[in-house]
């Protein structure tokens, strides 16, 4: 039997029918009712002459529509291609000629941005424009469209499971984004492994905060769906709003970047009135390095449970997770804390080694780096037309991720910083991690970025670019003292650049490049 990700929705309409399957503001539709959307979305795409490995672009937020259109374009045979919604016009110009998209839905609020770059779109032969109530010249109103087709199971593309499920461009946090191809295959084993190590329940109720567009997100449409769950659509990145959808809908477990958990801790500290937040709630999180400081608030202040997990969209994405053992559940809370702010042990399926230049693994002591590789049946087929990236990555049947890390006694991998995130100075190698996890420690600081910038002596420095909480009053002077106090000298940030907000992907990771770029301008 090909695994075929439509699977997942047929499973919950059988068995979780009439149970509430989105939530989406005053939304509320049963596994029936999506499903019943899904056959009309179906027929609409083969309407417009969708076939087997044709690409279908999405542009909108979490919501009801994008959760259905991921099963109505794999019913048609579409390959998804969903959009980060905070790229540039020029972005979404290369991307979607650069995927050959055929079909763009866009939803309203995002549509401004469309209009003016659409005669630039090589070959994008519909617009269907979600939440908007008129068709406008050629673009569509999808309700008005979707009312136009019969919601009886439609007919099915053939499809095996290596047929391409979707293209998701990379976050672009190191450079352009690359468009990486997932199968059905690998999309629905990664459900299987995800849905085991995070203990899905048919109980629990998810609340969407990562941007379902995003690898990180997307791949959680398809095991909580396969359990039935309930799915609350969470919209704004904002602090309060996911506080306030967590308390009315019950919810249980919440996926989200670290940065924007820092908003809701941020929130939940300001509370007039602070109720008690559901024992059941489990966070997970993905996207970058929480420091330990983070966890330990997490859990000690909030008392949510936090989970760790790392992946890329090239494995579908994750790969490891810092959930504890058994054996691990008396450990003291420090240990603990310690142990989950590590990006864990491998996913059941994934085989994943830590390699130093030669291609041999590093001992396991906690200290020797090595680049994390990976082979697992997550990993992608290759890059979207780009042979060369794919050949340079994939080598010897492992994925290169870019990423270094240790790996402790205990086979605990640990991320040290990025390849190029890694600041040689004067020959010692910094990682940008643990000198931001020390800046952390501190209580002014609300966000912390290490860059490396030009230094004479050294040839790279590490500069620090931080976000002060409101109303905190540090200086430099006393941010550089309390790193000398906690960290060996040659790590200490050389001066530090305070701001206001620092630049992020959408998955609301920072962007390092961009921070780098004005002090090396000129330079190399
Ligand atoms: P690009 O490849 O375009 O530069 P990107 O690597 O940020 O962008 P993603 O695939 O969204 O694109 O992100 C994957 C990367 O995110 C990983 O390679 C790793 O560097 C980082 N990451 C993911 N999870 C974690 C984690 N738990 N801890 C630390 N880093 C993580
Ligand atoms: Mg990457």
């Amino acid at each position: 039997v090909p695994l075929i990700l439509t699977d997942f929705l047929d499973r919950a309409v059988k068995y979780y029918s009439n149970k509430t399957a989105v939530i989406d503001g005053e939304r509320r539709l049963t596994y029936k009712e999506v499903a019943q959307r899904v056959q009309k979305l179906t027929r609409g795409l083969q309407s417009l002459g969708i076939e087997k490995g044709d690409r279908v672009s999405y542009l909108a937020p979490n919501s009801l529509e994008m959760f259905e259109g991921f099963y109505g374009v794999f019913q048609a045979g579409g390959v998804m291609n969903s959009l980060n919604t905070r790229l540039k016009p020029e972005d979404y110009i290369f991307i979607l000629n650069h995927a050959e998209s055929k079909v763009l839905f866009v939803d309203h609020v995002l549509y401004e941005r469309i209009k003016g770059i659409k005669d630039q779109l090589e070959t994008v032969e519909t617009f269907i424009v979600h939440g908007m109530e008129e068709d406008k010249g050629e673009d569509l109103s999808y309700e008005k469209w979707l009312a136009g087709f019969k919601d009886s199971p439609a007919e099915r593309a053939p499809l095996e499971e290596n047929d391409l499920a979707c293209l998701l461009y990379t976050s672009g946090t190191t450079g352009n984004p690359k468009g990486v191809m997932l199968t059905h295959r690998s999309s629905y084993l990664h459900a299987l492994t995800t849905m085991h190590h995070l203990r899905v329940r048919d109980d629990d109720t998810l609340l969407h905060v990562l941007p379902m567009f995003h690898v990180n997100g997307w791949g959680s449409p398809f095991y909580y769906t396969a359990n039935g769950c309930t799915q609350v659509m969470q919209r704004e990145m904002d602090g309060h709003s996911i506080l306030e959808n967590v308390k009315s809908e019950g919810v249980t477990v919440m996926h989200m970047a670290p940065t924007v958990l820092n908003m809701v801790i941020e929130s939940y500290g300001s509370l007039k009135d602070p109720y008690k937040l559901d024992q059941e709630l489990r966070i997970v999180i993905a996207g970058s390095a929480p420091p330990p400081a983070f966890v330990k608030r997490i859990e000690e202040d909030l008392k949510w449970e936090f989970i760790q997990v790392y992946g890329m969209t090239e494995t579908s994405p994750l790969v490891t997770t810092s959930q504890l053992l058994t054996e691990q559940k008396d450990l003291a809370p420090e240990d603990k804390h310690r142990l989950k702010a590590k990006q864990g042990y491998e996913m059941i399926g994934s085989d994943v080694r830590v390699v130093n230049d030669e291609g041999e693994d590093v001992p396991w002591d906690g200290k020797s780096a090595g680049e994390i590789v990976v082979r697992s049946n997550n990993v992608m087929e290759g890059y979207w037309k780009n042979p060369e990236a794919t050949a340079s990555t994939i080598r010897d049947g492992f994925f290169h991720t870019g990423d270094m890390a240790n790996v402790d006694e205990g086979g605990y991998v640990e991320i040290v910083d990025r390849k190029k995130d890694v600041i040689i100075s004067g020959g010692e190698n910094i990682s940008s991690i643990e000198v931001e996890g020390v800046l952390y420690e501190h209580p002014a600081v609300l966000e912390a970025a290490i860059i490396s910038v030009p230094h004479e002596k050294w040839g790279e420095a590490p500069h620090a670019i931080v976000v002060l909480r409101e109303e905190a009053e540090v200086t430099q002077d006393d941010l550089i003292q309390f790193a000398r106090e906690h960290m060996a000298h040659f790590k200490v940030p050389k001066g530090i650049t305070f701001t206001d907000a620092l630049p992020k992907t959408a998955s609301g990771k920072i962007q390092k490049v961009q921070l780098r770029k004005p002090f090396w301008e000129g330079k190399d």
